[in-house]
């Protein structure tokens, strides 16, 4: 690749700081300097807590250890996600989604050919959470790490504090070399070619740069602003453009749960993720449906905080993405992009596929647009089938209590793989041709659409259902998998803690020569 003189991030926050580490990391000795600028008087939204499996490959290729970043970030573990309410039907109240990985293939293919003779009328409960040991885990407050045998680890992502993120995450790209700069800016100037030249910032002055990462957010400075490219909206689709978010405390005696709820609500959803510190708690709704106080008093109501002085955040968007997301010298990363909404916490990884994509095609066209154009439709495939997913739980739903999950069950605007995937499912409950025919478009894997679709119980014959289902044994080549052989959420997290303590007190030991 040819080198770059300078690149600069306008924006901080975790996208912004996730791309510095990644090209400061990957592409050392590649460009001469990277710079972020972003503006503590403006901030970051950071709620952004929840993450998707391609997480821990990210402080893989950085060589961050757990037991660094999780102390510093008030991060938990996330085996799973749990949906209570979505649906009415008996024996799918709630279901989980899990995290599908090796040792739950015995599983997977248990659960496979239940959810088939279930679709043919057998009177089976195939709620997922009965199948996976990953819902086991996440009901008994215990992290994915198996106590004796490393071999059992289950799947897992994270949860954490986006605004801890960002500074952990900045605190490690100014050590790599990148450099910060605190300052606003005011406007950027382009040439001649269409390219952005350089920034004006209010107290530096100009800043040029060869080519620019637009991380500022939902206000896309750049890619929107100064560069005029549009976004494609999903209003028809995602009816959901708003959110209140309000933390609580957690209580140290009980278990911490190592999974999101998001439980179905009125207008919409509420999330509540455990941090080390806090629950964080949210409610996704319409603004169609419901007023911003509203959803805020509902909100307070459900997890039990009408007093509490804590400041409930609020935020809007319209769902959507860029059509072009690198256009001319900018790439735009993070919720400069477009946002969708916080169901299966689509925009991290999103992020992450973005930063990814782009130093490939980057370097495969030696710093030129060659790529652009197939690095602009894998992002907008990748967009475009978690739409997809996001709004099958919608249309799926089974409630009454209100005109909002009527409108989403009989929303017609739906892409066609989607209809394809859901026609297939109810005619013969077998959606392998859907999902192969539009597999460019479709990041979600079978074992997630299929706990999807089986989780809200919606199939063909109603036949009442065993409502609890006795627990069914669960092994991996032939040994036995029980949660009770995995280690305790707060136990591990706090070993995180001590080995941080004892690596700091090693190294201190060392230099120190004592
Ligand atoms: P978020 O809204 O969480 O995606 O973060 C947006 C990032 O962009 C934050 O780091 C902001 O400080 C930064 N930002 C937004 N507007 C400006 C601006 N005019 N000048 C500098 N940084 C900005």
């Amino acid at each position: 690749m040819n080198k770059l003189n300078h690149i600069l991030i306008v924006g901080g926050g975790t996208a912004g700081w996730m791309t510095a580490n990644l090209l400061a990391k990957e592409w050392q000795g590649k460009v001469g300097n990277i710079t972020v600028l972003e503006s503590s008087q403006i901030g970051t939204i950071g709620v952004g807590e929840g993450t998707t499996p391609f997480m821990q490959d990210f402080f893989k290729k950085l060589d961050i250890e757990e037991s660094e970043w999780m102390p510093a970030c008030n991060a938990t573990y996330k085996t799973g996600i749990r949906f209570p309410g979505w649906s009415t039907k008996t024996g799918y109240t709630s279901y989980f989604h899990p995290f599908y990985s090796e040792i739950d293939t015995d599983a997977a293919m248990r659960f496979f050919s239940d959810v088939k003779n279930r679709h043919a009328g057998s009177r089976i409960n195939v709620n997922p959470q009965n199948y996976f040991i990953t819902s086991r885990l996440a009901e008994a407050g215990k992290a994915p790490f198996h106590v004796k045998d490393n071999m059992l680890n289950s799947e897992y992502v994270y949860h954490f504090d986006a605004a801890l993120m960002g500074q952990f995450l900045r605190k490690k790209a100014i050590q790599r070399g990148v450099t910060h700069v605190d300052d606003v800016m005011l406007e950027a100037q382009t040439s001649a070619n269409g390219n952005i030249s350089r920034i004006l910032c209010k107290d530096t002055g100009w800043l040029a740069a060869d080519f620019f990462i637009d991380c500022s957010g939902l206000r896309g400075l750049l890619i929107q602003q100064a560069l005029g490219q549009k976004q494609k909206s999903f209003s028809d689709r995602l009816i959901n453009d708003a959110a209140v978010a309000l933390p609580t405390t957690i209580v140290e005696q009980q278990p911490l749960p190592s999974f999101t709820d998001s439980i179905a609500a009125e207008f919409g959803w509420m999330w509540r993720i455990p941090l080390q510190n806090r629950m964080g708690n949210g409610y996704v709704f319409s603004s169609a449906c419901t007023t911003h106080e509203a959803a805020e008093k509902e909100l307070r109501q459900y997890v039990n905080a009408q007093e509490l002085a804590v400041e409930a955040k609020h935020i809007s968007w319209t769902p959507g993405r860029l059509h072009n997301h690198w256009f001319k010298n900018c790439v735009a990363i993070g919720l400069s992009q477009g946002f969708l909404e916080p169901l299966e916490a689509p925009m991290l990884n999103v992020t992450q596929h973005s930063i990814e994509m782009f130093m490939y095609y980057f370097q495969a066209g030696n710093a030129s647009n060659k790529y652009q154009s197939r690095f602009n439709t894998e992002v907008n495939n990748l967009i475009d089938g978690t739409v997809d997913y996001i709004q099958a739980h919608y249309l799926l739903n089974s409630r009454e209590d209100s005109i909002y999950w009527r409108f989403c069950r009989e929303n017609q605007n739906q892409s066609d793989a989607l209809k394809e995937i859901i026609s297939s499912w109810k005619r013969t409950g077998n959606i392998d041709g859907a999902l192969r025919a539009h597999a460019h478009t479709q990041p979600y894997f079978k074992t997630s659409w299929l706990s999807l679709l089986a989780g809200l119980g919606t199939f063909p014959q109603d036949i009442i259902e065993p409502e609890n289902s006795e627990e069914l044994p669960l092994s991996y080549k032939n040994k036995v998998l029980s949660a009770t052989d995995y280690v305790d959420h707060r136990t591990i997290l706090a070993e995180h803690e001590n080995s941080l303590f004892r690596d700091a007190s090693e190294l201190e030991r060392k230099v120190c020569n004592v």
